[in-house]
C-alpha cells in the first residue's frame, strides 16, 4: 500500500467501499488523484459519511466501573475461597507436577478428559436403560478402563539391549602425554572431533533434571566453548533447583518419584485401583514406600484390593543397585536374563523378585504383605499397620519378655518355613525388616532373598542367623539359640565345627557349593589378612 502499485487500482475498483479508508490510511497523492478520477463529482464517499458516534460515558465512568468490578471480585474471593482438595495426595492435586514434562502433562489432561467423558456416558447409559429389566451396557464406549495395564509404549520387556542407541560408547581416553597415534595419524587432546564427542558424553554427568537431549545418539560434537557454557548453566540450574527444594520443605515424595513413576501412580488412581495415595512412609537407599487407600475396582486378575496398601517404588537412580549384583547375578532364576540387561531393567527385576518371593511366602502361610499388583518398578502390596500408621519394626517396639519370647519362636519357625517350604533365604533378615503387628511378627523386604543353592545362599543365611540370634539374646530371650545352632536348626545341615572359620568352611562343603573357598582362602576372607603360604604349617606360622 502507499507505493501506488497497479494492484491498488484494481483493489479500489473491486471494493469501492473500502476506498475512503484506504486512501485515508495512505496519505499519498496518488490515491487522492485516483479517487478524483473514479468519483469526479464528489470527493466524499458515495455511500455517505458514517456518523461519528458520540461517546456516552466519560473516562471517569469507565474507571469507576473497573473499580466496581475489582471490588466485587475481591468480595467474591473472600466469600468463596478456592477449595483445596485435601484428601488427595501430592500427585493427584498436581501441585508438584513437573511442568517440564509436557508429555506427562498432556497424558494427565487426557486422562482427566476421558474420565469426564465416562461420567457423562454413565449418565446417558442410566437414562437410556431407565427402569428396564434388560439393560444395555455402554462399557465398551468408555475411555478409561479399570487400570488398562500396559498400553504405554514405553514398556520395555526383557529384551536384548546390547545395541542401546542411547548408551554412550566409552569415550576413548587420551593418555597423559596428550596425544595418541603416530606420524600423520596423531590425534592430540585438542582434536576437535574427539574433544567434541567427549564433551557430549560428559554432558551426561549433569544433574538429572537438566535436559541434555539425545546428543549421544546423534554423534553430536560439542565445542569446548559450548560445553563450558552448558556446564555453567547446569551448575547454576542445579543450585537453583536445590534452593527450590529447600523451600518446599523437603518434599520427599517429589524427589523420589520421577515423572514416569508419577504417571504410573497416577494411572493406578485414575483407573480406580487405588483411592488416594496419602504419603510417604519410608525413603531408603533403594526404595521409597508410600501409603495408599485401596480403590473399588479390582485388578486384572480380579484380586480384591486391600483397604490400605503399601506402594514400594524401587528407585531408578542406579548407583545404589550396583553393589547388589551379587544377589541377582548368581540367582539361576534370573541368570540368563542378567547378562542382557541394562540397569533400569535390573531394577524392575528387583521388584519382580520381591513379588515372587512374597507370593511364595504367602502360600506357605508366613505373615507378610500380600501382593496386589506389580507395574514395572512399582510393587503394590497390602499395608501392614492401620489408619496410615505402619506397624513398628522389631527394633523400635518395646516388647515385654513374654511377647519377646513369643516373637523369637515365631521367627525361628518362619525361618524354617522360609527355607524348607519356600526354598528361600531372606538374606536381609534383621530387626529392621520385621514388623510387629496384631501380636505377631511380619516379614518384609524380600527383594534380595535367594534360594539356598545360590552360591552365596548359605553365607546369607548365616548372616541372617547371626542378626536374629543377637537381637533376641540381647532382648533377654534365654532360650534363643546361638548363630551356629540357629543355622543348623534352619538349614537342617548338621555342622559341628566350633569356630566360625571352620563352621563356614564346613557348610560350604556340606552345602555342595562348588566355588567354596578352601580353609586358607576363607580364613583370609574372614580375617581380612592376606596370608599367602601354600601349606597349612607355613600358613599358621605366618
Ligand atoms: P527398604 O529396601 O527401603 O528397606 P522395605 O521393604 O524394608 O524397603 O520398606 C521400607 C520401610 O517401609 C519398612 O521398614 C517399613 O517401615 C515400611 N513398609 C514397607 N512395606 C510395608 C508394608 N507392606 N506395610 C507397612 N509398612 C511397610
Ligand atoms: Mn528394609
Amino acid at each position: 500500500m502507499g507505493n501506488g502499485s497497479p494492484g491498488d487500482g484494481t483493489g479500489i475498483q473491486a471494493e469501492p467501499g473500502k476506498l475512503r479508508v484506504q486512501s485515508a490510511a495512505a496519505h499519498s497523492r496518488v490515491h487522492v488523484a485516483a479517487a478524483a478520477v473514479l468519483f469526479p463529482l464528489r470527493l466524499s464517499c458515495p455511500w455517505g459519511t458514517p456518523k461519528t458516534t458520540s461517546i456516552s460515558c466519560s473516562l471517569a465512568d469507565v474507571m469507576s466501573e473497573q473499580l466496581a468490578k475489582e471490588l466485587q471480585l475481591e468480595e467474591e474471593n473472600a466469600a468463596f475461597p478456592e477449595v483445596v482438595a485435601v484428601a488427595e495426595g501430592p500427585f493427584i492435586t498436581g501441585e508438584n507436577v513437573d511442568t517440564s514434562s509436557d508429555l506427562m502433562l498432556a497424558q494427565m489432561l487426557q486422562m482427566e478428559f476421558d474420565r469426564e467423558y465416562d461420567a457423562q456416558l454413565r449418565r446417558e447409559e442410566k437414562k437410556f436403560n431407565g427402569d428396564s429389566k434388560v439393560s444395555i451396557s455402554f462399557e465398551n464406549y468408555r475411555k478409561v478402563h479399570p487400570f488398562d495395564s500396559d498400553s504405554s509404549e514405553d514398556e520395555v520387556d526383557w529384551q536384548d539391549t546390547r545395541h542401546d542407541p542411547y548408551r554412550a560408547d566409552k569415550p576413548t581416553i587420551t593418555p597423559k602425554k596428550g596425544f595418541i597415534g603416530k606420524g600423520k595419524d596423531i590425534t592430540t587432546k585438542h582434536d576437535e572431533v574427539v574433544c567434541g564427542r567427549k564433551n557430549t558424553a560428559r554432558m551426561e554427568n549433569f544433574a538429572p533434571e537438566f535436559q541434555v537431549g539425545d546428543g549421544i545418539g546423534m554423534d553430536l560434537k560439542l565445542s569446548n566453548q559450548v560445553f563450558n557454557a552448558l556446564k555453567q548453566h547446569a551448575y547454576s540450574e542445579e543450585r537453583r533447583s536445590a534452593r527450590l527444594h529447600e523451600k518446599k520443605e523437603h518434599s520427599t515424595a517429589e524427589k523420589a518419584v520421577d515423572p514416569k513413576t508419577r504417571l504410573l501412580l497416577y494411572k493406578m488412581v485414575s483407573g480406580g485401583m487405588l483411592e488416594t495415595i496419602t504419603g510417604c512412609i519410608s525413603t531408603g537407599k533403594e526404595s521409597v514406600v508410600f501409603h495408599a487407600y485401596g480403590g473399588k475396582s479390582a485388578t486384572e486378575e480380579d484380586k480384591i484390593i486391600p483397604p490400605e496398601c503399601a506402594i514400594k517404588v524401587f528407585k531408578t537412580t542406579l548407583n545404589e543397585f550396583k553393589n547388589r549384583d551379587k544377589y541377582i547375578k548368581d540367582d539361576y532364576r534370573f541368570k540368563d536374563r542378567f547378562s542382557k540387561l541394562n540397569p533400569r531393567k535390573i531394577i524392575r527385576m528387583w521388584a519382580e523378585k520381591e513379588m515372587h518371593n512374597l507370593t511364595r511366602m504367602q502360600n506357605a502361610g508366613i505373615p507378610c504383605p500380600q501382593v496386589v499388583i506389580l507395574k514395572k518398578h512399582v510393587l503394590v502390596m497390602s499395608f501392614i499397620g492401620q489408619d496410615q500408621v505402619p506397624a513398628p519394626k522389631l527394633k523400635d517396639v518395646k516388647l515385654n519378655s513374654e511377647d519377646m519370647k513369643k516373637a523369637y519362636y515365631q521367627v525361628l519357625n518362619m525361618m524354617q518355613q522360609l527355607y524348607k517350604e519356600c526354598n528361600l533365604v531372606h538374606a536381609d533378615l534383621s530387626e529392621y525388616n520385621m514388623l510387629w503387628h496384631d501380636g505377631k511378627v511380619w516379614l518384609i523386604d524380600v527383594s534380595q532373598s535367594v534360594e539356598p543353592t545360590h552360591p552365596h545362599g548359605l553365607e546369607f543365611l548365616f548372616r541372617d542367623c547371626r542378626n536374629v540370634s543377637q537381637f533376641f539374646q540381647k532382648g533377654g530371650v534365654v532360650e534363643a539359640l546361638n548363630e551356629r545352632q540357629l543355622f543348623n536348626a534352619v538349614s537342617g545341615l548338621n555342622i559341628t565345627a566350633e569356630n566360625e572359620v571352620d563352621f563356614q568352611a564346613e557348610f560350604f562343603q556340606k552345602g555342595g557349593v562348588v566355588e567354596a573357598l578352601n580353609e586358607r582362602q576363607l580364613f583370609n576372607a574372614v580375617s581380612g589378612l592376606n596370608i599367602t603360604a601354600e601349606n597349612e604349617v607355613d600358613f599358621q606360622a605366618e
